[in-house]
């Protein structure tokens, strides 16, 4: 009998209205001119305290894990910095034309870490990465009188790069930006690959654009502070890697704990930059998504209709995802691993089974991007580490969906 996760039902509904600086959308200093290089004080956002931090022991030891290396896209390359430490920043940008937004938690756990650089800091969370953000941080930047000359660099999780790398595009009609990952999920995957966007009421990312980065910088150390259901969370993101592309890295999981990963530094920078490099291969190869890049949706589409109905984390959604795919995949591919997925995402201690309105949940997965007329594009397993793509009629992925 397979362990079914009690999921809630969002009571707080996304705001698609502007918020304004009582809410505490930004943190903000007083309207000054970008070259300050001013530090901005927390006087208006309500600072949430992280309730499980340094759930991890990592020694910060990671010059011997340092890489640099740069991957062309279509028309812009991305460089990546890879456990350099936030202090290369500045041989990167010059901190008079550089504004950092981040979140309030990842600011309050490393206020220090802001010191000298102009700070945007937004509430933290899912939902907040709505339009009320996107405009909420423009005027702040109109404020700082950030120009064409401004680099935006988003320090934070995928909500944070998700907003930062959209905004940057917009303001102005585009901006240079980079990203400091710090969270797992964002270190592996949020932070590559371009896809930068926010969510409308109940579609997730229905919003956004493909626009790579100029850089991404690791620096492990912000991992100390990340909560522990966070470290989780980002591990879907990597079992999803695993099963569309590295059964060896599936394997390796299977073997090891997420202890294994949060107290020892060779065992998650190897980690994280074996994902990094699954997931820009597969964006460099297919920048906008014709054929395989499509393979790193999998467990996206119901997850991403569950992230939005219920209080799930994104990974957590994604995880349940993957489970459906996988049986919705022993019925059109063949795949027979379907434990061996659940049993590796137990592992993790994330959801793989969850009781949910099918109903409500399919009306709004079938307005998912990846929908083409009366068809779903949905990815499936044939084995572990060989994902495929899938046209289904809305109508045959609906009965299985219920059957399930
Ligand atoms: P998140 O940004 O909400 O971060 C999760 C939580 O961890 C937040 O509360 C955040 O404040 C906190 N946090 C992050 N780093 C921390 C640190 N070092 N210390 C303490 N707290 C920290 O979400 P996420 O899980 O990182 O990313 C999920 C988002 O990423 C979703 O919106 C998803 O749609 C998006 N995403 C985007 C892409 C893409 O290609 N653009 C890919 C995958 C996911």
């Amino acid at each position: 009998m397979p362990f079914i996760w009690k999921v809630s039902i969002i009571r707080k509904k996304y705001s698609t209205h502007k918020v304004t600086n009582e809410y505490g959308n930004f943190v903000t200093g007083s309207s000054a001119a970008l070259p300050a290089g001013r530090q901005v004080s927390p006087s208006v956002a309500q600072f949430t305290p992280l309730k499980a931090g340094h759930t991890c022991t990592l020694v910060i030891l990671f010059g011997k894990y340092m890489k640099h290396f740069n991957i062309k896209f279509s028309n812009s390359s991305t460089d990546f910095y890879l456990a350099y430490g936030i202090s290369h920043l500045k041989k990167i940008t010059d901190p008079k034309s550089t504004v950092l937004i981040t979140d309030e938690n990842v600011f309050n756990a490393h206020s220090k870490r802001f010191k000298g650089w102009n700070t945007i800091v937004i509430k933290p969370g899912e939902e907040f990465k709505v339009q009320s953000t996107v405009d909420a941080v423009i005027e702040q930047l109109i404020a700082m009188e950030a120009d064409r000359k401004t680099t935006i660099v988003g320090v934070g999780g995928g909500v944070v790069t998700d907003i930062t790398g959209y905004v940057a595009s917009v303001y102005m009609r585009g901006l240079k930006f980079g990203f400091i990952p710090t969270s797992i999920l964002s270190l592996v995957d949020a932070s590559i690959g371009g896809k930068n966007g926010i969510d409308v009421g109940d579609y997730k990312n229905m919003v956004g654009i493909i626009r790579q980065p100029s850089f991404i910088l690791h620096d492990m150390f912000f991992l100390n502070s990340l909560p522990q259901v966070e470290w989780e969370n980002g591990f879907a993101e990597i079992i999803k890697h695993a099963c569309i592309k590295d059964p060896a890295m599936f394997v390796e999981l299977e073997k090891n704990s997420l202890k294994h990963y949060q107290s020892r530094q060779k065992a998650i920078c190897e980690l994280v930059q074996r994902n990094v490099k699954i997931k820009a291969g597969i964006v460099k190869r297919d920048e906008f998504e014709k054929g395989e890049r499509r393979l790193l949706n999998f467990g996206h589409t119901l997850g991403h209709a569950l992230e939005t109905q219920y209080e799930l984390l994104h990974g957590q959604a994604v995880s349940i995802g993957m489970t459906y795919a996988c049986h919705i995949s022993e019925q059109l591919s063949g795949f027979k691993q379907t434990d061996r997925v659940v049993g590796l995402l137990e592992k993790f201690n994330l959801p793989a089974y969850a009781s949910f309105n099918k109903q409500k949940v399919f009306d709004v997965l079938k307005m998912d991007k990846k929908r083409e007329r009366a068809e779903m594009n949905y990815v499936l397993l044939e084995k572990i580490g060989k994902g495929v793509v899938k046209s289904i009629p809305l109508k045959q992925l609906e009965k299985i969906i219920s059957d399930l």
